[in-house]
């Protein structure tokens, strides 16, 4: 089996990460693999079968009994499978993890170690078993835990008002301050468990503060491209 080449990209929310993750894989022929959906997907599976999100036992069973599915090509769907009384039931949560009663809920699955870790195996099989010749990863602690090796490691950030304009222009009827309380908030949880606000050794800084989209897209493509011409000449 050829071996997927890794693009690491983490960075707090609104830093621009999600799409820009997207498009730059979508132009290079590799998949994507958002592990913040996977986080999400857990949350909103914790809160339908009534499982206390703080319990880290209780959710590390729930996390025997569920399945993730998701794309890693083409429009994004996510799923997750959990069982039921009359057997297992398969959930589509595309729209519904994306809601800010999940947004606000998340940090208190991802918090607990051992959690992590599960969720981590499970991002490396997908990476593994994704037959395809490369796969952007983008998170919180992908440049450092899930992919400590991948030969391309990013942190993209921006600056927290960007952020929460960034983030607004998501959410309708929300405003700049609630957005950007929000936002802060969640990063500040966040940040107690993994820190994506200052890059790990060489890690390479992508600030898109002053960035537009496509600038960002292209900063992304010219790091792997920087890449892919080192290691096919390597000096
Ligand atoms: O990236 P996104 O905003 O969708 O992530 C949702 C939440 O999932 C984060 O607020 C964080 O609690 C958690 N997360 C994480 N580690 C990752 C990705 C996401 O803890 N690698």
């Amino acid at each position: 089996m050829t071996e997927v080449m890794l693009v690491a990209i983490d960075g707090p929310a609104g830093s621009g990460k999600s799409s820009v993750a997207r498009q730059a894989a979508d132009r290079l022929g590799f998949g994507i693999l958002d592990t913040g959906a996977a986080y999400r997907t857990l949350a909103w599976s914790a809160l339908h079968t009534n499982t206390d999100l703080e319990n880290e036992q209780a959710v590390l069973e729930l996390m025997d009994a569920w399945s993730y599915q998701t794309t890693l090509q083409g429009e994004q769907r996510i799923g997750v499978v959990l069982p039921h009384a009359d057997g297992e039931r398969t959930h589509d949560v595309t729209t519904e993890i994306r809601e800010p009663a999940i947004s606000g809920q998340v940090s208190r699955v991802s918090k607990h170690p051992q959690v992590r870790e599960r969720l981590n195996e499970m991002f490396r099989d997908i990476v593994a078993t994704s037959g395809l010749p490369g796969v952007v990863i983008e998170g919180r602690d992908i440049t450092t835990v899930v992919a400590p090796n991948a030969p391309v490691r990013i942190l993209m950030t921006a600056s927290p008002e960007v952020r929460a304009t960034r983030r607004a222009g998501e959410l309708p009827g929300a405003t700049h301050e609630q957005v950007l309380a929000d936002i802060t908030a969640r990063d500040a949880k966040d940040a107690l468990v993994v820190d994506f606000l200052h890059p790990a050794p060489g890690v390479t800084l992508v600030d898109t503060s002053d960035l537009d989209f496509e600038q960002s897209i292209q900063a992304v493509i010219d790091i792997v491209e920087a890449v892919r011409a080192s290691e096919q000449d390597p000096r």
